[in-house]
């Protein structure tokens, strides 16, 4: 049997290109003992393989030249040497941008497409809902009444950051790119304000919608949006800095924060997270999320692109803004 996969071609230098990746087409491996072959159906695609990308250390090995591209995925179980997996199972785990994947049963887990849609598995009871729950509840502290900021609000874990916090009793403003993705922050999902950070002027968007400054900022962007929400901080607020894709492409040095004064200032802490180290949890937190969805509190919003070979241009919506909502990959 034939698969069709992308491995990493080349090292990209800022913003990726399609020839950094090539795509094979060789012959599906027999499985040993202990493996399964998943017929890959949603891919997850996320910022954070822009970094699996470069050689450089980080809190995951990067991809080797050769390899294939690393990708989350959910599938279906086609052939299975593993005791805990029988054909037809649903799994979710690092399959890879391919058809087929060849994985160790250890490195899969069930999912049941008759609780949830399948690339609600990738989006907000998976890796990117893992990173909202934790990032938020473990590191934000959010405490009713407070006034919660987070940028790249109408993405994956931008959306379900700010319903966390709003079902936590919290004042939310998203910053997001573009009049329909600030409409649907307000008019979807009940945020308070929305700056539209291509459009309008951030600091003069963080005045009107923080009128009594940010107890807790969820970044996701860094940068300038991250100087701006510092200069408005109040005294022990909390800074998640969960990513920086603003500086994902950059090819000169990362922009870090200037406004870091503003933390000694106000006493306030700035801390980052992996949402990896939470690992142990993501079955409790699911539970609580799927209580959420149930009783509509939680609303999840996926973009789905089909098609394998669309990989490399879909993977670069996420660096212009052109998803809405989790970016997943249909194979
Ligand atoms: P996402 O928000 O669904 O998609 C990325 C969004 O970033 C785009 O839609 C775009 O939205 C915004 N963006 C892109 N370039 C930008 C720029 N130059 N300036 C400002 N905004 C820009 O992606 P996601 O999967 O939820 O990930 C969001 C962030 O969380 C990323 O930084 C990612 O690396 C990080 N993350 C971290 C962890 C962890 O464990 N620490 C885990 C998952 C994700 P606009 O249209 O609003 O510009």
């Amino acid at each position: 049997m034939k698969n069709k996969q992308f491995i990493l071609a080349a090292r990209p230098v800022g913003e990726p290109k399609e020839t950094d990746w090539q795509l094979q087409e060789p012959d599906v491996a027999e499985l040993t003992e202990g493996q399964v072959l998943v017929q890959v159906e949603y891919l997850s695609l996320d910022p954070a393989m822009r970094g699996w990308m470069n050689d450089a250390k980080s809190y995951i090995e990067p991809v080797k030249l050769g390899e294939v591209m690393r990708a989350g995925g959910v599938g279906k179980v086609a052939q299975s040497r593993s005791s805990h997996f029988s054909v037809g199972d649903h799994v979710h785990g690092m399959l890879g941008v391919q058809q087929y994947a060849v994985v160790k049963d250890k490195g899969l887990h069930k999912v049941d497409p008759e609780l949830a849609p399948l690339p609600r598995y990738l989006g907000v009871l998976g890796m990117p809902g893992m990173t909202a729950y934790f990032g938020l509840l473990k590191t934000g502290l959010p405490q009713a009444g407070e006034t919660v900021v987070v940028s790249a609000a109408a993405g994956a874990v931008g959306t379900v950051v700010g319903q966390i916090a709003k079902i936590k009793g919290c004042r939310v403003v998203g910053i997001a790119g573009g009049e329909d993705k600030c409409a649907y922050l307000i008019d979807e999902l009940g945020f308070d304000g929305a700056i539209d950070y291509k459009n309008t002027d951030v600091k003069a968007g963080l005045k009107q919608y923080c009128p009594d400054g940010v107890d807790v900022f969820f970044d996701n962007v860094g940068g300038e949006i991250l100087d701006a929400v510092l200069a408005r901080i109040n005294l022990h607020a909390r800074i998640v800095i969960c990513g920086a894709i603003s500086q994902y492409n950059n090819t000169s040095a990362v922009k870090g924060p200037a406004n870091y004064l503003s933390l000694l200032v106000n006493r306030a802490r700035m801390e980052g997270i992996v949402v990896f180290d939470n690992a142990k949890h993501y079955g409790e937190a699911a539970r609580e999320m799927a209580g959420w969805i149930a009783q509509g509190k939680l609303k999840a919003k996926e973009h789905i692109v089909e098609g394998l070979e669309s990989f490399p241009q879909t993977l670069m919506m996420l660096f212009k803004g052109e998803n809405f909502g989790k970016l997943v990959l249909k194979v």
